[in-house]
């Protein structure tokens, strides 16, 4: 079965050998206070600093997953007020988990056809969060880096959080265009699910450490100091980082990695356009690179979902109402071109 699903995702192919690696090495039961740990989560950082060009001055952290990074910022880098700019389903959740934690969290939702105006996002005063998901997993859409940039200009007081589970490891993001970032490795960065990363601005850490809020076990003053020294205040999936390091070491740069994944984004968009099917998103400025939603008749749509089943093919289903009517197709980097050109061969199959 050749997975297109949007998360979980195909893994890269290397990552079965790291595990074996792992298992022979003795990491799975290395202790997490030791050198061996230390050294594992140096190299980790050093790695995806360099590879997904995160800025010096950003500070990573290891978390479990992108949901609990959704209550670390509520939890830490929150006394209020909150904005959650959404438009599908992954930006709803952030912004209700939000609200359980923090009442005056604030949701703003928007058309998924429609672009994110910079100017018409001013919130005066200081000290809140604006919290935007560059890529909506869900219908296929994306906020572009410019949109990002002009956000922050716009709102110099507030920090700028940014949910990128489904492309870091795909898009070539401009890490200063916002404060705090965060994904989950089992999408675009290719790796078996259970571990997320989250990414700080100087200005975030400096949040973090003026509020000092210190009531939970992954409370962000915690997580800080423990980084201090390569280590988590739990004990953290050793094996996924040591994963995540091996994995970082063959990567390709990012920008390559764009470069390609923008390529195939138009392979697949030329293929729709003679397919019988459509893209669902029409605004071709929101449309996500990682992530290509199609829609058709509902018949034709559960043909397609059967049949691509029996022929090895795992489809992303469509969310919620779009559920009939829609599949998503994951444009994620460990995907092949062989195995898009075997989808494509099938989805031709289908539409003759
Ligand atoms: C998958 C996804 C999440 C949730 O990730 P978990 O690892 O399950 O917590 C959050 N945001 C977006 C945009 C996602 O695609």
């Amino acid at each position: 079965m050749i997975s297109f699903y949007p998360g979980p995702s195909r893994i890269y192919d290397t990552v079965p050998t790291y595990v074996q690696d792992a298992a022979k090495a003795g990491i799975m039961s290395i202790n997490h206070r030791s050198d061996e740990f230390v050294t594992i989560s140096r190299q980790t950082i050093s790695l995806l600093r360099r590879k997904l060009q995160i800025p010096d001055t950003y500070t990573i952290l290891f978390t479990s997953s992108a949901t609990e990074c959704w209550e670390i910022i509520a939890q830490s880098l929150s006394t209020g007020t909150s904005y959650h700019y959404y438009n599908g389903a992954f930006g709803q959740k952030w912004f209700e988990y939000t609200h359980r934690l923090r009442p005056d969290a604030i949701g703003i939702p928007f058309d998924r056809e429609q672009q994110l105006d910079p100017a018409r996002i001013i919130h005066t005063g200081s000290g809140a969060l604006i919290c935007i998901t560059q890529n909506e997993t869900s219908n296929g859409t994306q906020v572009v880096p410019e949109i990002l940039t002009g956000i922050r200009r716009n709102n110099p007081g507030h920090l700028v959080a940014v949910d990128a589970t489904s492309s870091l490891g795909g898009l070539a993001l401009d890490f200063t265009s916002a404060d705090v970032w965060f994904a989950s490795v089992q999408k675009c960065l290719g790796m078996p699910a259970g571990m997320a990363l989250l990414i700080l601005s100087p200005a975030a850490v400096q949040v973090a450490r003026t509020l000092n809020e210190r009531n939970h076990y992954n409370s962000l003053p915690f997580m800080l100091d423990m980084m201090d020294k390569w280590q988590t205040p739990y004990t953290p999936n050793v094996l996924s980082i040591y994963l995540l390091m091996r994995l970082a070491k063959t990567l390709p740069s990012i920008i390559k990695i764009q470069k390609e994944l923008q390529r195939r984004k138009a392979r697949w968009e030329e293929f729709i356009d003679h397919s019988g099917l459509e893209p669902l998103i029409k605004n071709k400025a929101v449309r996500s690179t990682t992530v290509i939603p199609l829609k058709g008749t509902e018949a034709f749509v559960q043909r397609i979902k059967k049949e691509a089943r029996k022929n090895g093919f795992l489809l992303g289903e469509g969310y919620g109402d779009l559920k009939g009517t829609t599949f998503r197709i994951a444009n994620f980097p460990a995907i092949r071109n062989s195995e898009i050109d075997r989808l494509i061969k099938f989805l031709r199959s289908m539409s003759a």
